[in-house]
């Protein structure tokens, strides 16, 4: 929508659409005064955020005009070295001959030469897309160093997660613990809940290491010792079991826990479900001819038959002879072992807050259950009068998961929500489409290295949700296929890949060396990687005969970073406020509870100087290179540009089923699936950028075993299978693994020095464990755990080439305990040094009683490179900021692996490849009194071609703020 008006021969205007300054996308009004951005606002209009806006959404003028910004094609000069920053333009029509040559030559000859990761985008159903028409199964997002672990602990176990996928319902919830989280992806509209739910009077828990973001308000904070969340839902669970506090119901309808495990351990089925062999197995991917014990007429029977209450204990035996059990047995007696007393000295937290915080739940389950007059029928035709809930919600995000034995914990976190009869009903954790999703979804990774052939896309997307050995994507003799070693038995379940993996990898040439790495918006050579100092030597690096070991690399972004010095090529991105996007529902949609809900950005202003958006590079390409999907029969391109592409390409030819779900048809009038409407966008232009579709309040909750949901799901193409989704109490999956590792099966099996690792850590149960850098850790001499967090301010690294942001965060310190810090001779604001076994850095030091005194923590990507992000070599970021990366190590040998000389692994969950940020232990002591500036250093990097100025220059002539802002913006070069 764009209002015009003109004052004094001034234009302005006010146009909207869609806030990138981090991944939450509220709905923003971008003010105009004769084409220039002066003023940016929340949408009022916009259902996300209802007009609210943040620090970072208003400062998006400050990123539109931010001195860092690419503005041209740039190629490494032939006589500068990789790393020092020495670049020359050059033209559009150059720099795609240039890949077009190379990457057809891949193409034809062996595709998995080519790697392309990308960063916090939103639009990887399009670059998942290219990488699976190319061919090439290297390719992958953030996920795997972001928070892969909390999608798949939850998907394996719940079949949804958190944020885009689903979260707490504080509409109705009365109790909300909130855990390893400070600020969240889905802020604003989080911000906005949490308001409301304090307001009406609900209780707010915060369990983390650290009170910061949400916590700070929050009724009681709980401190927690980092890596040590599985231990307190294992005693949770514990209590919830021994005072019979669960939702019997819930856990017996909804779950697997009544389904009986084959019990005989020498059959190569223990630990599976047993089958009725007279009912229909129907879809193996699901089966659903599993058994229950009727516990009256003390028989088996199959799953859900009707009037038949079911055992939830006890051993029982077949008639074939087989001794079998509920699942739910083997849960109990896990859980037996877990006992408060345990848990406290593990977590920090003493016996009696968690038999408190158990209670808390329990109370609340019974005293406040909501029933709702909603009638709805499950998956096995009963019809229900009502909807019932258990006000308990619960959010967790990246505090849990980026640690080695995060999986394990987050299953012990769904477990522990299942329990309480908390998942999609009313109060408690609600999914948001198109999830809930079966557990695992029905999409497979590529499992040969026969899938890979020249000139031909890959048969699946390059990632997928395996389900047993045969879904590894791996070779004959169980190595690897992918380059960062997804899907391989090192990490079987890497659902989102192992971005922080591949320029290691790629460096030593293991599995294999590749050609030509594409990284997009991601800083590989700073905060997004493990280990920087060597990553960026890695970077760097040549071979005896003189060639880069990763022979070249491009790098697509719209800013200057400390990876872009390490490109042979450089493809100046767009800004969000300059291009379309698409944040679809074949990809991270913004869904409500009731519904699902997709969203665009329109540009609001032209593209600055030679920039391109990213999807259209791609779409050039995938057209150049001829892709199936992107060619006409008669080998011309199909589509103009990623607008058209968007409109008209449908996931199967005929399936109606696109990218954006609103105004589909030909004259706009249908909503999910339909044909291309080639009014589209304009549609959502008009319309706040935005499509929201309210299902009926039928089929808004259970929608796991809702059975008109689940057919509806499947029609609209949210699901290929329509299914019921039980959940996973008890992992058949996780069991798969073991049995092979452990060598019961006939399939596939590890390769010998993974068996053991495998058969450990594929327990079908959650369990806790010590994360696995401790095996090589002396505590006595690295004491304090060490973590960064993600401020309000700022999304990452995303934010140090914003003027306004940088008055907020322009460096950071290591936040400490006092009492822990007086013990060790540390003034609050001292310089000091914090090492681990892997490095050292230098850095000042903050009192915080904010902190629990095991645990230091920064925050995150604050501290760059000198020169880096086109700052000055002596600002701020890079004198006072520092980065803690440094002390992490991208590799673990284990103590058992170094005695036995056996390969090196990434530093990882073992199921996930999950990056595990937060498992390194420190120590910290007095730095030098003359010291200064932090530690380490590097040579500060050089200003790029077309780059738009100096920050003081920008801001001073932004505040002067009459006319040709943006033309003497890109008149000024000179660097302060
Ligand atoms: S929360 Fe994120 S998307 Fe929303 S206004 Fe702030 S920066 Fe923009």
């Amino acid at each position: 929508m764009e209002h015009q008006a003109r004052t004094q021969n001034e234009k302005l205007e006010v146009k909207t659409t869609t806030c990138y300054m981090c991944a939450c996308r509220c709905g923003i009004r971008v003010h105009l005064r004769d084409g220039e951005v002066r003023y940016i606002d929340g949408n009022p209009e916009h259902p996300l955020n209802q007009g609210v806006i943040c620090a970072k959404g208003s400062s998006g003028i400050m990123k539109q005009y931010s001195p860092a910004r690419l503005t041209q094609p740039l190629r490494r000069r032939t006589d500068a070295e990789r790393g020092t920053a020495q670049f020359e333009p050059v033209s559009w029509d150059v720099a795609f001959d240039m890949l077009e040559k190379r990457l057809a030559h891949l193409r034809a000859t062996d595709p998995k030469q080519f790697a392309l990761f990308t960063g916090r985008d939103q639009m990887q159903a399009l670059t998942g897309l290219f990488a699976k028409q190319f061919g090439t199964p290297n390719y992958a997002a953030h996920g795997g160093f972001c928070s892969s672990n909390m999608a798949a602990g939850m998907i394996y176990t719940i079949g949804g997660s958190f944020w885009e996928f689903g979260g707490p319902d504080l509409d109705r919830a009365k109790l909300f613990l909130m855990i390893g989280t400070a600020e969240d992806h889905h802020s604003n509209p989080l911000k906005i809940a949490i308001s409301k739910f304090k307001r009406a009077g609900g209780r707010f828990i915060a369990i983390n290491p650290i009170r910061t973001g949400y916590a700070a308000i929050a009724d009681e904070w709980v401190p927690i010792r980092p890596g040590t969340d599985g231990a307190l839902f294992m005693a949770l669970i514990h209590e919830l079991l021994e005072t019979d506090s669960f939702d019997h119901d819930f856990v017996t309808r909804y779950t697997n826990a009544a389904e009986l495990l084959n019990m005989n351990d020498s059959s190569n089925e223990f630990g599976l479900f047993v089958r009725d062999p007279d009912a229909a197995e129907s879809n193996p991917l699901f089966p659903q001819n599993h058994l229950w014990w009727d516990s009256e007429a003390q028989r088996a029977v199959l799953h859900h038959t009707h009037g038949v209450k079911p055992a939830l204990s006890g051993q029982y035996t077949l008639a074939d002879g087989t001794p079998v059990t509920p699942s739910f047995a083997l849960l109990r007696e896990r859980a037996a072992e877990c006992t408060p007393e345990w848990a406290a000295q593990i977590t920090g937290i003493d016996a009696a807050t968690i038999r408190r915080l158990a209670r808390e739940m329990a109370d609340t389950a019974r005293d406040h259950k909501i029933t709702l007059p909603i009638q709805w029928t499950d998956a096995w035709g009963e019809t229900h009068e009502t909807v019932t809930g258990n006000p308990i919600a619960f959010h967790a995000m990246r505090g849990l998961a980026a640690h080695s034995n995060g999986f394990q914990s987050i299953r012990a976190l769904a477990v522990l929500m299942s329990l309480l009869g908390t998942i999609d009903r009313p109060g408690g954790f609600r999914h948001k489409s198109p999830y809930p999703r079966a557990v695992p979804p029905s999409a497979k990774p590529p499992n040969s290295p026969n899938d890979v052939k020249p000139n031909t896309p890959l048969s699946a997307g390059p990632l997928g949700w395996p389900a047993a050995p045969e879904d590894l994507f791996v070779d004959d003799s169980g190595g690897p296929v992918r380059i960062d070693k997804a899907f391989s038995w090192e990490y079987p379940l890497a659902v989102h890949g192992l971005m922080h993996s591949v320029i290691t990898n790629a460096w030593r040439g293991d599995p294999y060396p590749i050609d030509t790495l594409m990284i997009f918006m991601a800083n590989m050579a700073w905060n997004s990687s493990m280990n920087t100092v060597e990553v960026r030597k890695m970077l760097a690096d040549k071979r005896e005969d003189g060639q880069y070991k990763i022979p070249f690399i491009v790098v697509c972004d719209a800013f200057q970073s400390e990876m872009t010095a390490f490109a042979d090529l450089i493809l100046p991105d767009t800004t969000y406020l300059e291009r379309y996007d698409a944040m679809s529902m074949l990809d991270r949609p913004i869904s409500e509870f009731d519904g699902p809900v997709d969203s665009v950005r329109v540009p609001v202003v032209p593209p600055t100087g030679e920039c391109k958006p990213f999807q259209e590079v791609l779409i050039e390409l995938a057209s150049r290179l001829k892709f199936p999907a992107f060619t006409k029969p008669d080998g011309t391109r199909k589509y103009r540009g990623y607008q058209e592409f968007i409109v008209n390409h449908e996931t199967a030819p005929g399936s109606g089923v696109g990218f954006l779900i609103g105004w589909r048809g030909k004259d706009g009038s249908a909503a999910l699936v339909g044909e291309a409407n080639p009014n589209q966008w304009d549609e959502y232009a008009k319309h706040n950028c935005v499509y929201h579709y309210t299902l009926p309040e039928t089929m808004q909750y259970m929608r796991g075993t809702n059975g008109p949901y689940l057919k509806f799901a499947v029609e609209k193409g949210f699901r290929k299978f329509g299914e019921p989704i039980v959940i996973h109490l008890y992992s058949d999956v996780m069991q798969k693994f073991r049995l092979a590792a452990q060598g019961k099966t006939t399939g596939r099996q590890p390769p010998e020095h993974l068996r053991e690792r495998v058969a450990r850590y594929f327990d079908p149960l959650p369990y806790w464990y010590e994360p696995l850098e401790r095996d090589t850790t002396d505590l006595a001499r690295y004491p304090l755990a060490a973590v960064t967090q993600r401020p309000m301010a700022m999304y990452h690294s995303w934010d140090s080439q914003n003027a306004w942001l940088r008055q907020i965060h322009g460096e950071n310190y290591l936040f400490m305990n006092p009492l822990m810090a007086r013990e060790q001779g540390i003034e609050d604001g001292g310089w000091i040094y914090v090492e681990s076994q892997w490095g050292k850095v230098r850095c000042m030091a903050r009192y915080s009683e904010a902190v629990e005194p095991g645990t230091v923590w920064t925050w995150n990507a604050i501290g760059k490179a000198a020169g880096a992000w086109n700052l000055g070599p002596d600002a701020n970021e890079s004198q006072r900021g520092f980065l803690l990366n440094h002390l992490i190590t991208d590799e673990l040998p284990t103590t058992q692996q170094m005695a036995s000389r056996q390969p090196r692994m990434s530093n990882s969950d073992p199921i996930t490849g999950q990056a595990a940020w937060y498992d390194v232990r420190v120590r910290i002591y007095p730095a030098e009194a003359d010291a200064d500036h932090t530690l380490p250093q590097f040579a500060p990097m050089q200003p790029m071609p077309g780059s738009m100025g100096t920050v003081r220059r920008i801001v001073q002539t932004y505040f002067a703020g009459r006319g040709e802002f943006a033309a003497r913006l890109r008149n000024t070069v000179k660097r302060d």
